[in-house]
C-alpha cells in the first residue's frame, strides 16, 4: 500500500473540489484506522496526519492507549451509552451523538470531571433503517434537548449517505445536512456552533467537499481494502 500516494491523491482531490465551488476554507482529513495495522497508521502519521478515527469505541481506546496524547481521536461510529465511559475523555470529537440517552450518559460523566464534551449530531437524511441519526424534521426539536446538557457542546453535524454512483442522491443527502446546519444556525443558540460538516467517505468524499464537509472521514482510499478478520 502506497500510502503516501493514496494521501498525495485524496489532498488532491479535496483541494480540486474546493476550487470547484470556490472554497478557501479548511477541510480536515479523518483518517479512519479501522482494522489497519499499526505500520500502516504510522506511515500515514509520519506524513502528516493528526486525526484518525474508529466506530468502535473499544478499538478507538486502543488507538489512545497506543499513540497517546500524540493524535486527534473521533468516535465516528453509533455509541453504546455503556462504552461512554472509556472515551469522554479523550476524544477530540463524537461524530455520532443520535439520541437523548446518550447525550445524559455523555453528560453524566463529563459533568463528574468539569469537561465539556465536543460532539456532532448524527442526521438520517435518507432514513435508511440500517444507519441511526436524527431525521431533519425531527432535527431541531432534538438539538433543544440536547442543549438541556451543559456539558456537551454541539459542534456541527454528521451524515452518512448511502452507497450509490447516483451523484444525485449524494449531492441530495450533503446539501440537505448543509442547509440544516445554516439553518440551525440562524436560531443563534448558546452552547452550540455549527462549524463542523462530518460528511464524505472514500466513495464520495469529493461530492461532500464540493456540497460543504469541512471533516472526510476516508480509510480505503488511504489504507486499502479493509480485512476484518484481522484483530488489532
Ligand atoms: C468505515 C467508516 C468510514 C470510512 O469508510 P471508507 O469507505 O473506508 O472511507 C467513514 N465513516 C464511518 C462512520 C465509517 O464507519
Amino acid at each position: 500500500m502506497d500510502i503516501k500516494k493514496n494521501l498525495e491523491f485524496i489532498n488532491l482531490q479535496i483541494e480540486d473540489a474546493k476550487k470547484r465551488v470556490g472554497r478557501t476554507d479548511e477541510v480536515l482529513l479523518l483518517a479512519v484506522t479501522k482494522t489497519v495495522d499499526y505500520e500502516l497508521i504510522d506511515k500515514a502519521i509520519s506524513l502528516g496526519i493528526n486525526d484518525i478515527g474508529e466506530n468502535k469505541p473499544q478499538e478507538l481506546v486502543k488507538r489512545m492507549n497506543h499513540y497517546g496524547d500524540k493524535l486527534n481521536y473521533h468516535q465516528i461510529g453509533s455509541l453504546q451509552t455503556n462504552k461512554v465511559k472509556y472515551l469522554y475523555k479523550n476524544t477530540k470529537l463524537i461524530h455520532s451523538l443520535d439520541r437523548l440517552s446518550l447525550a445524559k450518559e455523555i453528560n453524566k460523566r463529563a459533568k463528574r470531571d468539569d469537561l465539556i464534551v465536543d460532539c456532532l449530531v448524527q442526521v438520517n437524511v435518507s432514513k435508511e433503517e440500517t444507519k441511526s441519526g436524527i431525521y431533519l424534521e425531527d432535527l431541531e426539536e432534538m438539538i433543544e434537548k440536547f442543549l438541556e446538557f451543559p456539558h456537551i457542546k454541539i459542534r456541527g453535524l454528521m451524515t452518512m449517505a448511502p452507497y450509490t454512483d447516483d451523484e444525485k442522491i449524494l449531492r441530495n443527502v450533503f446539501g440537505k445536512t448543509y442547509n440544516a446546519a445554516r439553518s440551525i444556525e440562524q436560531n443563534n443558540y448558546e452552547n452550540l456552533t455549527m462549524e463542523f460538516l462530518s460528511m464524505g467517505m472514500t466513495h464520495d468524499y469529493q461530492i461532500a467537499v464540493e456540497e460543504g464537509a469541512n471533516i472526510v472521514r476516508v480509510g480505503t482510499a488511504i489504507f486499502g481494502e479493509r480485512d476484518y478478520s484481522k484483530k488489532i
